[in-house]
């Protein structure tokens, strides 16, 4: 089963490799575009200082 793990410093997910991280984007793409949201979005994956571990960077930022 998959843990899912937060940021020490937030809210967000943590994913702990790039290869994950990319995976979730792509799930998150794929149900936006199921869901009629096709709206480009500048999400994309990035690594974090704080937990060492990978994010999703999304609109809000
Ligand atoms: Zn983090």
């Amino acid at each position: 089963m998959i843990t899912t793990e937060r940021c020490s410093h937030g809210p967000k997910v943590r994913y702990p490799t790039r290869d994950e991280a990319e995976t979730a984007l792509l799930d998150c793409r794929i149900g936006a575009a199921l869901r009629g949201n096709q709206r480009r979005r500048e999400a994309r994956t990035y690594r974090c200082h704080n937990c060492r571990g990978w994010h999703l960077s999304s609109s809000t930022y």
